[in-house]
């Protein structure tokens, strides 16, 4: 089993049940929900067919809900899409038209008023780039700078804008009870702008008394990067998302803002996923890239927690292959990894029984070469200390709540098991020896045990190596 995660995006390729069983059963830990894209049937549909292939194959696979969140967009075409031609003019404006290879309006009042001459508007994720060379009160005149065929309804972005769109519209209001209704694992939150804007949304989630769902804040632009460190305190985990963030600064300064945010991330214990483009070239053909096999491979070196894939299973001619694709080169990549050096480098804070205990475990599992760490968790915590670690042996966390075994789908190297619930530490010695045997097919080996004794205390306290013969 492999200790990096992988996320899958559903969409027109694959809302199909045995397509989603085939996205699973190729490796995929959690699947997302794109609510850009999907409608609230379509994220009730999908949620139902995992729920239903979870039950069928006996495993457990998270859900993410990624929100709309403050995008700007183009309004309707005449044609639905239109050829805008290099050189020529055209004029974005804030009134509501069929726009045309002339005029196109935007759907954001009040932002124009922000946008500066000199500056530059991508439009339909980064299709094609505008130069903003005159102003008026509602609308601006652009120059095109390439040649490209744009779709109605569209992604618009604009790098360095200093305008406030309200974080949640009614919509994204709607999309958190509805991930809450559902039992949603991860919240994704589109164009998070400060750590303000995560605690808007836990707001929300307090508001409808759910703390299991977890927050994975996107990052995506200019404005995140500046107040990363309070988005990484505020949020549950973090994603670079490549794509929006590529249309938001220089191309080539992605690998190092990425580099950055892994090591912060990391080092705050969170949750680090890198996303978009990935395997891209799998969405027309069977075989990726050497240069994707690299970009997959170096984010497995780096230890990151999780890699999505977007369009490449949403709209791709290739959904599971691209899934099987990846889960290869995870495997091959992680063979060759040296798990002893990352636990040496961690610098230690262990300030409490809990963290203390994780990092023993981890050390213990590294220093005889362990099998597994088997961790009862009751928040999930434990387990994800454990995993932040980054222990050569897979961790298998065993929880008496599904919903707090799910939510562990996407942390590093962990293997969420739902169990019935414990009475004694007999008993989770035997379950530990147990789900080990049953989640690694083996019969023998050696196990670093982590739980509470008594079973009433609220921390992990407890560390026991068994040996199984
Ligand atoms: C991205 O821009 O990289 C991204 C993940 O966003 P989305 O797929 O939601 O457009």
């Amino acid at each position: 089993m492999n200790k990096t995660k992988m996320i899958s995006t559903v969409g027109p390729s694959s809302l199909d049940k045995e397509i989603i069983r085939g996205l699973i059963k190729g490796g995929s830990d959690v699947i997302r929900i794109n609510m850009s894209h999907s409608n609230l049937d379509e994220a009730k549909k999908i949620i139902g067919y995992v729920r239903e292939i979870n039950f069928e194959e006996k495993i457990l696979t998270g859900i993410m809900l990624d929100t709309k969140g403050p995008e700007i967009r183009i309004g309707a075409l005449e044609e639905k899409k239109v050829f805008l031609q290099k050189d020529k003019i055209i004029r974005l404006s804030e009134s509501e038209i069929v726009g045309n290879k002339d005029l196109i309006s935007l759907s954001s009042k009040g932002l124009i008023s922000h946008i500066d001459i000199g500056g530059y508007v991508y439009l339909d994720s980064g299709k094609v780039k505008l130069e903003v060379i005159e102003k008026g009160p509602d609308i601006i005149l652009c120059k095109i700078l390439n040649d490209a065929i744009i779709n109605q309804y569209s992604i618009v972005n604009i790098p360095n804008l200093d305008y406030d769109i309200k974080f949640l519209s009614n919509y994204d209001i709607e999309c958190i009870k509805f991930a809450s209704e559902n039992k949603v694992d991860y919240i994704a939150l589109s164009y998070v702008k400060d750590a303000a804007d995560v605690l808007d949304v836990n707001d929300v989630l307090i508001g409808l008394n759910n703390n299991n769902i977890q927050l994975i804040s996107k990052i995506e632009n200019k404005n995140a990067i500046d107040d990363i460190e309070n988005i990484i305190k505020a949020s549950d985990g973090i994603m670079v998302s490549r794509g929006d963030l590529g249309l938001d600064t220089e191309l080539e300064k992605i690998p190092s803002i990425q580099k950055r945010i892994v090591d912060l991330t990391k080092r705050e214990e969170k949750i680090i996923i890198i996303a978009t483009e990935m395997l891209a070239s799998m969405k027309e053909n069977v075989r990726p890239t050497r240069a994707e096999v690299s970009d997959v491979a170096s984010s497995v070196v780096e230890q990151v927690d999780a890699l999505m894939l977007s369009s490449e299973t949403a709209i791709g001619k290739n959904p599971v292959q691209t899934v099987e694709t990846m889960s290869k080169i995870i495997e091959s990549t992680e063979k060759e990894l040296d798990y002893s050096s990352y636990l040496k480098s961690v610098i230690n804070k262990s300030n409490t029984i809990s963290k203390a205990i994780s990092y023993s475990a981890a050390t213990s599992a590294n220093n005889i070469n362990a099998d597994a760490i088997v961790c009862s968790t009751t928040s999930g915590l434990t387990a994800k200390l454990i995993s932040s670690y980054r222990p050569g042996c897979p961790v298998i966390a065993i929880s008496p709540s599904e919903y707090v075994a799910r939510g562990l789908s996407l942390n590093y190297g962990i293997i969420p098991v739902y169990t019935k619930m414990m009475t004694s530490t007999d008993e989770l010695v035997e379950l530990s020896k147990k789900a080990y045997k049953v989640m690694l097919k083996k019969d023998e080996g050696k196990i670093v045990i982590v739980g509470s004794f008594p079973l009433s205390v609220n921390y992990t306290n407890y560390m026991k190596i068994e040996e199984i013969k």
